[in-house]
């Protein structure tokens, strides 16, 4: 099979050029700063290689490195949308680096050392591709998905360019018949490959980050910033079971602004909006590094600490005092605001609904006992089902039965 080089070469460049308007749009469409890059990079890349295959004759010696030249930022246009995807600084010196190199290259060499100057434009190609994947491999560890095509495509583009400069004098590609040896087909078919698979990885990364970006807006609370009740769950079964595989124990914490509603009656909804989150701010400040805390209702907040019940005592009570101490004044006048805290610990392993269920029955005791205080649980329940009918119990007053209303069975032919 004899291929066309003239026309892959034609092919190469109309698929790049329409990949690369395509990864513009995109980009402008979704506001992706490393679209465009990737996208103006394509087209550029196009442009030139179309240019200089279809009138390098009729341009000059000068235009026609020049264009190759764009060509070389071209490549450093695809590394620095790595860097701008990973939300660093695009490089500008290494930007021109390569098409600088170029043009000292070539102003030193032997002007009929074709051969050369080729496998330098080939090397500065293949510098770049390795910048690319090095770029994309650097950022490996923060995602769990895996990554490989992200890196095997640049690699595999800039080993292909390297592979006659490699095999060097083995398939004497330097000889006369160079440019139309068996490597000008190789290039522009893994041209297409590499137009193809890099718009291929890159929308792989784009969909990867949009995933997670979605993931973590349903694990947050969007008034605080902190996790909500499903994201505050997430992540404590992984505290627990650390915790639990070092044998240490937990603490869990449930926070209950006292009188909101007479807050929010009384100040107005925004206002009780600014104390809740003024109250994450106490909350996040006060806790340390490694505890977890997130918004699981309304005015309810609850923490995980991994130390023992008497040291997440004292981290309460140091919130429930800088909750009360935090003097707020609106334009009616001064707002108490102050906070009622259960606390429950157990042994390495406890179940999280259970630590929960136990502070929440010693928030309920703080209500009880006159609000602003903290009460820690005196025992853990044995289990969460008697732990419910206990609190069922309590009748409809209560604050936990109110949250965890008990099922309703009915039997069957009732209505
Ligand atoms: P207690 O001391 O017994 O906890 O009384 P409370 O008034 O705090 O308790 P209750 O559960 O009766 O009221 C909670 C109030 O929290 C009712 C609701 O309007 C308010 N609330 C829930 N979510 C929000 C919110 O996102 N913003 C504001 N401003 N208020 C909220
Ligand atoms: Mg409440
Ligand atoms: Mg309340």
């Amino acid at each position: 099979m004899s291929l066309d080089t003239a026309t892959l070469y034609l092919v190469a460049t109309m698929v790049a050029a329409m990949l690369g308007a395509m990864l513009l749009l995109f980009g402008k469409q979704e506001n992706i700063p490393a679209l465009k890059w990737w996208g103006t990079a394509y087209l550029l890349g196009a442009a030139s290689v179309a240019l200089w295959t279809l009138a390098s004759n009729t341009l000059g010696e000068t235009l026609s490195l020049a264009l190759n030249a764009v060509g070389f930022v071209a490549c450093g246009m695809v590394w620095n949308a790595s860097r701008v995807f990973h939300g660093r600084k695009p490089n500008l010196p290494g930007l021109v680096l390569g098409a600088l190199a170029w043009f000292a290259a070539v102003m030193t060499l032997d002007p009929a050392a074709s051969a050369m100057r080729m496998t330098i434009g080939a090397g500065i190609v293949a510098i770049y591709a390795a910048l690319t994947a090095a770029e994309l491999w650097s950022e490996r560890r923060r995602t769990l998905q895996k990554r490989w095509p992200a890196i095997v495509v640049p690699v595999l583009h800039g080993f292909v360019l390297m592979l006659p400069i490699l095999l060097g004098d083995l398939l004497h590609p330097h000889g006369d018949m160079f440019s139309g040896s068996i490597w000008v087909t190789v290039f522009s078919i893994e041209l297409v490959l590499y137009a193809v698979g890099t718009v291929f990885v890159i929308f792989m990364l784009v969909s990867e980050r949009t995933v997670t970006a979605h993931k973590t807006a349903a694990s947050m609370d969007p008034l605080t910033g902190m996790f909500n009740r499903r994201g505050f769950a997430e992540a404590t079964s992984r505290l627990i079971e650390r915790e639990a595989n070092a044998g240490r124990p937990v603490t869990a914490l449930i926070f209950d602004i006292d009188h909101f509603k007479s807050i929010n009656d009384r100040f107005g909804h925004p206002a009780g909006d600014e104390i809740l989150k003024l109250f994450s701010a106490i909350v996040i400040n006060t806790l340390r590094i490694t505890d977890l805390s997130g918004r699981i209702g309304g005015e309810e907040f609850a923490a995980l600490l991994p130390c023992s019940l008497e040291e997440a005592v004292t981290a309460a009570e140091r919130v429930r005092e800088a909750f009360a101490n935090s003097g707020i004044v609106v334009e009616d006048g001064p707002v108490d605001t102050t906070v009622s805290i259960g606390v429950a610990g157990g042994p390495a392993g406890t179940e999280f609904e259970v630590l929960l269920a136990a502070a929440d029955t010693a928030l309920y005791q703080a209500k009880r006992c006159g609000r602003n205080r903290v009460e820690a649980a005196e025992e853990l329940p044995l289990s969460l089902e008697n732990w419910r009918r206990m609190t069922a119990g309590r009748g409809a007053s209560s604050a936990t039965a109110a949250r965890h209303p008990a099922p309703r069975i009915e039997p069957m032919g009732a209505r």
